[in-house]
């Protein structure tokens, strides 16, 4: 379980801000831990702003939807600079699909958390061929914390960490849960990669 690290009530001003990122692969539970720590920091009454990008229009418009229905409201934007733009004078910044944003999603980041944010990303790490997903290679390594998730491979029953897609479409970018894609093991993915 990630701990949050102690942030103080000191101004926005004085806060050292940070990055976290949450990655893994479909159906692993990122968009649950990123609610889960957005909720507690929106507990202490921290003024929380939440992201995604305006591709992924899967469910509502204005929600994060994780896939247990457990929502909180959020801002759909077409580039990472419209983030900047929004984001003003809160606290800490939640991004949802981060993998759909181009690399000035790295930029972003930086300068969120050089003005004091706490800013928390959750993205899917590699796509549907088991290659890394960009930007995500860079946001991990510019973070101050990673936290990788993982599911259960729907073939085993082992640790998964790849997202199998089960038709044969080779765009990179084909939104939809349950019906095209499997959570799978190393070995599972693998053997029936196409
Ligand atoms: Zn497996």
């Amino acid at each position: 379980m990630f701990i949050e690290p102690s942030i103080g009530k000191n101004t926005l001003k004085e806060k050292a801000g940070h990055i976290e990122v949450i990655c893994g692969s479909m159906f692993s539970g990122k968009t649950e831990e990123l609610i889960r720590r957005l909720n507690r920091a929106l507990i202490a009454k921290q003024k929380v702003e939440i992201f995604k990008p305006a591709v992924d229009k899967r469910y509502h418009d204005m929600d994060v939807v994780s896939h247990n229905e457990n929502a909180i409201r959020s801002t759909p934007v077409q580039f990472a600079d419209d983030i900047m733009l929004l984001a003003g004078n809160c606290e800490v910044v939640g991004i949802d699909e981060v993998q759909f944003f181009d690399t000035q999603i790295v930029n972003l980041a930086i300068s969120l958390a050089n003005s004091g944010k706490r800013v928390i990303m959750a993205g899917l790490d590699m796509d549907f061929a088991g290659s890394p997903f960009e930007p995500m290679p860079q946001l991990l390594a510019i973070a101050e914390y990673v936290t990788k998730v993982h599911a259960i491979c729907m073939k085993c029953g082992g640790l998964a960490s790849y997202s199998f897609r089960l038709s044969d479409s080779k765009q990179k970018v084909m939104l939809g849960e349950k019906e095209s894609y499997e959570a799978r093991c190393r070995k599972c993915f693998y053997e029936d990669k196409k």
